[in-house]
């Protein structure tokens, strides 16, 4: 079988070659690569301004694997969940968070995940494969249109919550932000994007080698290793010694701060000493705490800690000049809040 080339893993400059090798203009290949991107083109029929038989040969040497918005579910808050149909019939999940002032879009970069965070229903589903640059792209495009279409106003922030731990897909994960960055795709502002991971420390060193100027965000729900190692097992690998030194190694080259992520549980990371240990881990660098609502999984091992509990970390906190944030789950009432992706409909 010939099977036909995914005309967007192509470059640019890949394009013009095309083009001239088939003695046409290199300047066709930057007009069908605006369709590509920043048009969100899904089929060679819809760029007109490209000849007939231009589209048929495009057509006969390659495919635009678009991915397909499979079901939508509209939350009573406002939360909107995409199931996303892939090329090969594999699905992921992205969500719209709208607030008062901005949307937020929250994507996956991989199908299922190969951590296994004890209180996230993606690790049950297991790591199929990485997301490709497109479909990372196609996800946030997707989003901001419906943004456009029921709130009135373009994205206004992208953050990598969704399925899938992204540093386990960097260079995919890289490319979709230089597409969504970029003029020539959607020419959003990188601070306007979030990266969270539950921590890979190699990778956060590469990343502040690579002088990326998104924002971070790391999964830390326990800054104690035996604790983080019960609910995160993947921290016997990635130890938080490991971790706090590559986090001094990103500040020390980006300059910029870090958002920690933090739920807290009845009887895991309740105790004074969490506390604690959560203080002097923020000492290192300059940071702030998210303190996450839990969203059950099952009727099991991880309850959310009461008001109290809560209310102790964030005077502890506050005392030790550390901003500290609590964040309400957005979209419960569909399975889009924070850890609850895992393709139930
Ligand atoms: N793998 C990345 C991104 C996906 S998880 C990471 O770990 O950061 C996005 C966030 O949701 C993480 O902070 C994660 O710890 C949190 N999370 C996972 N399951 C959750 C749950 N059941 N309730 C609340 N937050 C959860």
């Amino acid at each position: 079988m010939n099977k036909k080339k995914d005309i967007r893993a192509l470059s640019k400059d890949q394009l013009r070659e095309f083009f001239i090798s088939n003695n046409d203009k290199a300047f066709r290949g930057n007009q069908v690569y605006e369709w590509l991107w920043s048009k969100a083109a899904h089929s060679f029929d819809d760029m007109t301004n490209i000849s007939k038989t231009t589209r048929n040969m495009l057509d006969e040497n390659f495919v635009i694997n678009h991915i397909e918005v499979d079901t939508m579910q509209r939350s009573n808050d406002g939360t909107v969940k995409n199931a996303i149909k892939l090329h090969d019939g594999l699905i992921v999940e992205s969500v719209l968070i709208p607030t008062k002032t901005r949307t937020t879009a929250c994507v996956s970069s991989q199908v299922g995940c190969s951590l296994d965070c004890k209180f996230c229903a993606t690790a049950r589903l297991k790591r199929m494969r990485n997301l490709n640059p497109d479909e990372i792209y196609d996800q946030v495009v997707a989003i901001d249109q419906q943004s456009r279409h029921y709130y009135n106003h373009k994205l206004s922030n992208i953050v990598f919550m969704g399925m899938g731990e992204p540093l386990m897909n960097y260079n995919n994960v890289l490319k979709a932000i230089d597409k969504i960055t970029s003029p020539e795709g959607l020419g959003m502002a990188a601070r306007r994007i979030t990266v969270s991971t539950s921590g890979v420390p190699k990778m956060i060193k590469k990343m502040a080698d690579d002088e990326v100027r998104f924002n971070l965000a790391v999964s830390l729900h326990s800054a104690i290793d035996e604790v983080r190692t019960s609910i995160m097992p993947f921290n016997t690998r990635f130890p938080l010694k490991d971790l706090r030194e590559s986090l001094e190694y990103w500040y020390a080259k980006t300059k910029s701060s870090v958002t920690y992520e933090y739920v807290v549980w009845n009887g895991i990371n309740d105790r004074k000493e969490d506390i604690d240990a959560l203080v002097a881990f923020c000492k290192h660098i300059p940071c702030k705490v998210n303190l996450i609502e839990y969203n059950p999984i099952d009727d099991g091992e991880f309850q959310q800690a009461p008001e109290r509990a809560l209310n102790n970390y964030i005077s502890n906190l506050e005392m030790n000049d550390i901003v500290v944030n609590v964040r309400r789950s957005r979209g419960k009432d569909i399975d889009a809040a924070c850890g609850q992706l895992a393709n139930k409909s």
